[in-house]
């Protein structure tokens, strides 16, 4: 089938990968002029996505982790609570991007492409573009566009995503940024503060390049904080331009009042273990957490995945698993060997067990973040 994929972050290439894999002529477009970078922070490794990779003949070194050996629960003086021994294989946001790019065939990726219509009938789906006024005629159209999906807007016009009442501060910022002393008890270990109303972590993550060798690696840190004041939220949701976001703010993008804002209440509330990985992140960057949840995975020859389908809470660590997961279903559903003439009822069994599949993540996120104090309670 020739496929169309509208976003190219995670959700969209792990899905132009698998579907490749299956034999299928598949495309992605983006939005973006140029290749995504330094985007995100620490995720959590993909081992299905890798497992299938692997099968398919791929290499997927370029996704390999920095193990973090024990959770370690400070308070806010800075001593040690809880020191637990527990092995988290963390990669980052840029390694899983770039690995996914570079084994996606030449000529599959299309910048500056945003999906602004489509339209389906009983053949398949046009689409057209913001940029080019030429259509694409393709058999599937898979929405990866994101939490904020204009194509899940378009599709399911009454579903919308609910604020959950904390925000997550972010941060990546290089190892050597450190003497090794004051980083002694951070390193290969998952640092986590609990405050009231708030949660701190931070482990190491791959440098930008993918090294993982000492010294070039990098910190990410984040800094959960409940924050229902709607005034302040959309204060720390205006850019340093002035212009207003709905969810998040990139790196290099907060204001000078958010900036000072994060800088004083780290210096204020965090220990100095923690607060000088805050004071030495050249570009913090900000999400409000929210929850999303599509009537549905699929309408017609339209599937949706990622956050585009579903947004989990990040206390979950799977929205990128998650991501590959659908990518890795959805290309067993749709696998050309066992050919289905009638593409539509596949996406429909695809889209109704993937939902289910995904309801135990979607609910254990908000009670995790009750047990941490975060959000309004259920
Ligand atoms: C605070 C926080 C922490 C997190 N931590 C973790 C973690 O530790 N581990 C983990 O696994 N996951 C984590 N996640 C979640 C993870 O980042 C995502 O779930 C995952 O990357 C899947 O994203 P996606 O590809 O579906 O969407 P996105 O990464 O949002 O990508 C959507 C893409 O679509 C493009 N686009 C949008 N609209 C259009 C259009 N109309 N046409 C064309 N292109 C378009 C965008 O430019 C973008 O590139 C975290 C999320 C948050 C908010």
């Amino acid at each position: 089938m020739k496929i169309a994929i509208a976003g190219g972050s995670i959700a969209g290439l792990a899905c132009a990968l698998t579907l490749t894999c299956k034999g299928h002529d598949v495309h992605v477009y983006e939005r973006s002029a140029a290749p995504l970078r330094g985007r995100g922070g620490g995720v959590v490794v993909l081992r299905q996505m890798f497992h299938f990779l692997e099968q398919h003949g791929y290499p997927v070194r370029g996704m390999l982790s920095v193990p973090a050996h024990r959770r370690r629960w400070l308070d806010a003086e800075g001593s040690v609570i809880r020191d637990e021994p527990e092995l988290l294989p963390f990669s980052s946001w840029d390694a899983v991007y770039r690995s996914l790019c570079s084994m996606l065939p030449s000529g599959a990726m299309h910048y500056g492409h945003t999906v602004a219509s489509l339209a389906q009938d009983a053949e398949g789906v046009t689409i057209h573009f913001d940029e080019h006024a030429e259509p694409l005629r393709v058999d599937l159209l898979i929405a990866a566009d994101g939490t904020g999906s204009r194509l899940r807007a378009m599709l399911f016009p009454a579903s919308a995503s609910s604020y959950a009442g904390y925000i997550a501060w972010r941060g990546v910022v290089e190892e050597s940024a450190f003497e090794r002393a004051d980083i002694a008890e951070l390193i290969e270990n998952m640092t986590l503060l609990r405050a009231d109303g708030a949660l701190f972590m931070t482990f190491l993550i791959p440098a930008l390049d993918g090294s993982l060798e000492t010294g070039k690696r990098r910190f990410n840190w984040l800094w959960y904080r409940n924050e229902t004041d709607a005034a302040t939220l959309a204060s720390f949701l205006t850019d340093r331009e002035g212009r207003h976001h709905h969810a998040s703010i990139a790196p290099g993008e907060l204001s000078a009042h958010s900036l000072a804002h994060l800088q004083h209440a780290a210096a204020a509330h965090l220990p100095p273990a923690l607060s000088q990985l805050v004071a030495a992140t050249g570009a913090p960057f900000l999400q409000a957490i929210a929850d999303v949840l599509s009537p549905s995975f699929a309408q017609g020859r339209v599937a949706l995945v990622g956050d585009a389908a579903c947004t989990l809470r990040p206390h979950t660590g799977s929205g990128t698993s998650k991501a590959a997961d659908d990518a890795v279903s959805l290309a067993q559903a749709l696998d050309t060997s066992t050919a289905t003439p009638d593409v539509v009822r596949a996406l429909a069994d695809w889209a109704t067990a993937r939902r289910a599949a995904v309801e135990p993540l979607r609910l254990k996120g908000p009670r995790l973040a009750e047990s941490f104090g975060l959000g309004s309670p259920s």
